[in-house]
């Protein structure tokens, strides 16, 4: 589920099409999570989800969720202790459930919504709104609080009423360097971190096609339309037979 919207994601399993957007997108992580959350992630009853009205954190969640689907629902990543004489390697690994409990919206006293998705700090005229997929890949976050010309003890009331109502799943993330006890921490950003994975993931899908496209004179469009399971279990039947041989 997405945390800040409510909504159940029904994701799809990725055909090559979709890993090929995966490696073949050059602009922002964000624009091609969209990109791809559109073409995978349905509504739970299947109905289309209009991905841009969605709050940008959901785009965090629904990176994991993608990854979870593509991937399994165990991050592991590698940070190095800063420690110049140590400089270890340190293995970082959380589950995406954990993660996306851990960072649940909550109710925050000083702010009322007004039935619009406007909320208004009390005892101010400072009005804000959870920012919106569409403001991230406009870059129009700026649009979300009113009026433009906040003080600064007004913006950080702002920021802790978004960090109740649609936290952030970027951070930082901390542990322990096994080596020397030194603690650590690991900037962490979902989309980004999910999209340069899925790309890792979806590395062998040329050669995949080219092995198809040589066994049996399909064409790229028809391979490329298999979802991954289908066109790996025609590969590994290709590589088998040549064992075989
Ligand atoms: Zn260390």
């Amino acid at each position: 589920m997405l945390p800040v919207s409510g909504r159940h994601l029904r994701i799809r399993e990725p055909r090559g099409d979709d890993e090929l957007l995966v490696l073949e997108s050059a602009g922002p992580a964000a624009e091609t999570m969209l990109a791809l959350a559109t073409r995978l992630a349905t509504a739970g009853d299947g109905s289309a989800l209009d991905w841009p009205e969605l709050p940008a954190v959901d785009l965090s969640a629904g990176a994991l969720l993608v990854r979870e689907a593509w991937l399994g629902g165990t991050i592991r990543t590698e940070a190095l202790c800063p420690s110049v004489e140590c400089a270890e390697p340190i293995d970082v690994s959380f589950g995406i459930a954990a993660y996306l409990d851990h960072h649940r919206p909550r109710r925050f006293r000083g702010a009322v919504e007004d039935g619009s998705g406007w909320y208004a700090l009390t005892g101010s005229d400072v009005r804000f709104r959870i920012p919106l997929i569409a403001d991230l890949v406009a870059g129009t976050l700026g649009d979300c609080v009113r009026p433009d010309d906040l003080s600064a003890a007004a913006a950080r009331r702002v920021d802790r009423a978004l960090e109740a109502v649609a936290p952030r799943l970027d951070g930082e993330l901390a542990g322990s360097c096994p080596a020397c006890g030194r603690s650590v921490e690991l900037r962490f950003e979902p989309i980004s971190y999910v999209i340069e994975e899925l790309r890792d993931a979806s590395s062998g899908l040329f050669s995949q096609v080219h092995e198809l496209a040589r066994a049996y004179h399909w064409s790229e469009a028809a391979i490329l339309a298999l979802d991954r399971t289908r066109r790996r279990g025609y590969v590994s039947l290709i590589r088998e037979e040549y064992a075989l041989v």
